[in-house]
């Protein structure tokens, strides 16, 4: 009998897990007779805020709004600069661009695929307004040097908490870790809605009523508008399914962080015989991993996804395209080569199936594929 295939995602398994709850908050919501910010977006917004350990969150409708709503917030506009990891997905550099500012992207720290903190200061000029790391696959940027360095130049700290949701950096979450973050709850993030979801998380009560202003029509009062606003809104029925899916964000975070270790395992130096040139990811000491992805890297890297295509292993590249090599991006004219690091990351990367819905069988039968392919490389390229 062939083996049942292994899907990257399940989107459908919180729903099947959580049915009762799910139904029920969906029929409070329809029964509200309320449905753009209500009390269930309100209630999201305390809860997350606690979740974070920050003092304000404001729902909004996805997460490039997020943060384009902050660095809007911040005056952040043409003429300025923005600092950006050259290894990211594209939502953090257009966040920047659509607010009319310029993206400057610094290259990873290879070890952590995250924004080197060492390779900033170059990049700074008199314009530069602000410093934006991703937690990318889940794992905390190392942010106190980013810190150290924008307290002592002045620049605000934005954290792109897309893939991050409950990651920890030195005893604190993701989200309360700069001067502000922005969160998508996109359905595939470890706290995914059931359709676009976004929010904005700070200490700082002045721009959290700025981006809360924004992000209704630049209207605090109905009907009177005081800035060019927009309409980004976290849903009402959103913020009342992730207000569910938030009791059950640790736990799923804690399997992700067991199966990771699992693949660790089987594949790593634990494993005696780690497979050759596969480049497994960093397990962090002091920052902390939620697992978002598990991204290995190899160098033939599409032979490695054809071999577990074969298998019925489900696979996804995050991302075979950097920013700065994007049609998107072709008009600020990066050239080939200008961010190797970024680029070399875009040719090996492969992310294996990782997620609360798995099985350790699931895992184990993954890697095993890996292994076997690890095993066939020197007869297929000799
Ligand atoms: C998903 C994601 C975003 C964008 O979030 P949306 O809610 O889809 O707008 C931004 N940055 C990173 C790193 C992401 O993974």
């Amino acid at each position: 009998m062939a083996a049942e295939p292994i899907p990257f995602v399940d989107l459908g398994w919180s729903y099947r897990e959580l049915q009762s709850e799910l139904d029920e908050a969906t029929r409070r919501f329809f029964a509200s007779g309320w449905y753009v910010l209500g009390k269930e977006v309100e209630a999201f917004e305390q809860e997350y805020a606690a979740y974070c350990g920050a003092k304000h969150c404001v729902g909004v409708a996805n997460g490039l709004d997020a943060m384009n709503l902050v660095l809007r917030a911040w005056d952040i506009g043409p003429g300025d600069e923005v600092i950006v990891p050259s290894n990211t997905y594209i939502a953090t550099w257009l966040a920047v661009s659509y607010a009319g500012a310029t993206p400057v992207p610094v290259e990873p720290d290879p070890a952590t695929c995250n924004l080197d903190p060492a390779r900033i200061e170059a990049a700074l000029t008199p314009r530069t307004r602000a410093i934006l790391p991703v937690h990318l696959y889940g794992r905390a940027a190392d942010m106190g040097p980013i810190k150290a360095l924008a307290a002592r130049r002045g620049l605000k700290v934005l954290e792109d908490a897309a893939q991050a949701q409950g990651a920890v950096c030195r005893g604190k979450r993701a989200g309360a870790l700069g001067d502000a973050a922005g969160h998508s709850f996109y359905p595939t993030k470890n706290l995914g809605a059931f359709g676009d979801a976004g929010a904005v998380t700070t200490d700082d009560p002045v721009l959290a009523e700025k981006v809360r202003c924004l992000r209704n029509y630049g209207s605090r009062k109905r009907y009177y508008n005081e800035v060019q606003g927009i309409n980004s809104r976290l849903d009402e029925v959103q913020a009342a399914l992730l207000r569910v899916k938030l009791k059950y964000l640790d736990r799923w975070n804690a399997e992700r962080v067991r199966l990771a270790g699992l693949y660790h395992r089987l594949l790593g130096v634990e494993s005696g015989a780690p497979v050759p040139d596969l480049v497994l990811p960093g397990v962090p000491g002091e920052t902390g991993h939620v697992w978002h992805l598990f991204t290995v890297r190899h160098p033939r890297r599409d032979a490695l996804q054809a071999a577990l295509a074969a298998e019925g292993i489900g696979t996804l590249i995050h991302y075979p395209v950097p920013p700065h090599l994007s049609q998107a991006y072709a008009a600020a004219g990066f050239p080939r080569g200008a961010f190797p690091l970024a680029e070399r990351i875009a040719e090996t990367v492969l992310s294996l199936p990782l997620g609360p819905w798995l099985k350790e069988a699931q895992i184990e039968r993954t890697a095993a594929v890996v292994r076997r392919f690890g095993a066939g490389e020197g007869s297929a390229t000799a």
